[in-house]
């Protein structure tokens, strides 16, 4: 059994791993590098593997670091099957036609630029719809949770709700390799306990050897209940201001779960139901009714809700704006509104015009409630910068910003260490998506066997 490691080794995005084992190679997840504009250069150099040779892709979930470059896999040659829970597979299909587009109106941008410029040739996109929609037809058998499968001869793989995202798992692979049986978990991104929308995360009882993820392996986060405290303070605070409250958010649970918080706000007359609500973003929006769809993968007592005809994401004045014509009319609101919109990292997306119109306000609020990679908008914004730059503006920043970390999708240091000691008989911890420093302190405070920080393209016989 070989595994090597192809992105978010020593870092945070591009998860890409490989095992070989039983005659067959088997990429887990295939990721994009995200953060500064010098990563694209990253996400399109060539793979360190062949893609053709791969048999299987099993996807951890549809967050775009682990699933964004699968298209370009696809386009440069797999023609293997992926492999996900019925939920990733539906807001795949989202992700990576959503990421194409996002492409492809980056190369036309470029394609003007140089046009302007009297530069040919045009730059051609990373990968465009078509790509994205073969990539879509490799998705094969729907993996259940807790329900072990053999995927091929020899191979056998169980998922796990990993409690991170709608259809998130860990991945256990079980190999026979004449009369050994060797199993290898990958983690994926491991949940937060104690979330309204989905359940903890789960892991199996035994493994010889596991790959974790580690983003927020050196901190505790605050507890939920706190958070929301903090989330309903700073609302009321900023809407007493007049001021409006931008939330940059990730389409994909956390843009669910403030909706919920919001819900349960207002039932608790915590905040006002007259609250002006904009869900600005045609993918959350798409992402919320998906939601819908699979109660299987929510907490029991929220699908319970559902079922009773009690939709917990409901609010009195909630507007979803899918055009772009009603996305530019928030801009004449100078107070009271509350505007969720991507992209969480306000790397691109709606948020950065709302960042524009409200980030030189004094009465404005800026909550980020989501992790922030080094060299992003969010992370400077959160750092305590006094300009930005924004569509080539400088802006400077006289809003309160708030970071609210206990609404994290990831677990903390804390978790992290009791998901890892939940599982016996392992010999080798490999941690991955995470910063170095983070990673050491988690090596740190894991107590049992041996542990190892691959870079990128190491590879272990196990
Ligand atoms: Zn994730």
């Amino acid at each position: 059994m070989k595994l090597s490691f192809h992105g978010a080794d020593r870092d945070v995005t591009g998860s890409c791993h490989m095992l070989e084992c039983a005659g067959r190679r088997i990429l887990i997840d295939c990721g994009m590098f995200q953060g500064s504009r010098a990563l694209a250069e990253e996400n399109a150099a060539p793979f360190d593997f062949e893609p053709s040779t791969i048999d299987y892709v099993l996807l951890t979930h549809a967050h775009l670091d682990h699933c964004g470059r699968l298209p370009l896999l696809v386009k440069r040659g797999f023609r293997g099957e992926i492999i996900a829970t019925s939920a990733t597979a539906e807001l795949l299909r989202l992700v990576l036609l959503d990421a194409a587009h996002l492409q492809e109106e980056d190369a036309a941008r470029a394609a003007s630029h140089r046009r302007r410029h009297g530069e040919d040739p045009p730059a051609a996109p990373l990968y465009a719809t078509p790509d994205a929609l073969k990539c879509l037809d490799c998705l094969g058998r729907a993996a259940e949770y807790e329900k072990p499968f053999e995927f091929a001869p020899g191979l056998r793989a169980t998922f796990f709700d990993a409690g991170h995202i709608l259809g998130s798992a860990s991945i256990l692979i079980e190999a026979h390799e004449g009369d050994r049986i060797r199993s290898i978990l990958f983690s994926g991104d491991v949940g937060n306990t104690g979330r309204p929308l989905l359940g903890p995360p789960s892991a199996p009882a035994r493994a010889d050897f596991v790959v974790m993820e580690s983003t927020y392996g050196d901190r505790l986060h605050r507890s939920i209940a706190d958070s929301i405290e903090e989330f309903y303070t700073a609302i009321g605070d900023a809407t007493a201001r007049g001021g409006n409250i931008l939330i940059p958010t990730f389409a994909l649970e956390r843009a669910q779960e403030l909706l919920y918080v919001l819900h349960q706000g207002i039932e608790s007359s915590r905040l006002a139901p007259a609250l002006q609500v904009f869900l600005d973003s045609p993918m959350a929006i798409s992402a919320t009714e998906i939601f819908e769809h699979h109660l299987e993968c929510l907490d029991p007592s929220t699908a319970a809700q559902i079922r009773q005809g009690h939709d917990p994401l409901a609010l009195p004045n909630l507007h979803l704006t899918r055009q772009t014509a009603d996305s530019i009319a928030i801009n004449r609101i100078s107070g009271g509104a509350i505007i969720m919109a991507g992209s969480g990292m306000c790397t691109g997306g709606r948020i950065r015009q709302h960042l524009r119109h409200n980030l030189w306000r004094k009465e404005s609020a800026v909550i980020f409630v989501g992790f922030a990679a080094s060299g992003t908008l969010a992370r400077q914004i959160i750092d305590g910068a006094k300009h930005v730059r924004i569509f080539g503006e400088d802006v400077p920043v006289r809003s309160t910003v708030h970071t609210i970390n206990g609404f994290s999708a990831h677990a903390d240091q804390r978790e992290l260490l009791a998901w890892r000691n939940g599982i016996s008989g392992c010999q080798a911890t490999f941690l991955v998506h995470g910063e170095e420093s983070t990673m050491k302190a988690l090596s740190d405070r894991l107590q049992s066997g041996r542990v190892e920080m691959p870079r990128a393209g190491e590879a272990f016989d196990l």
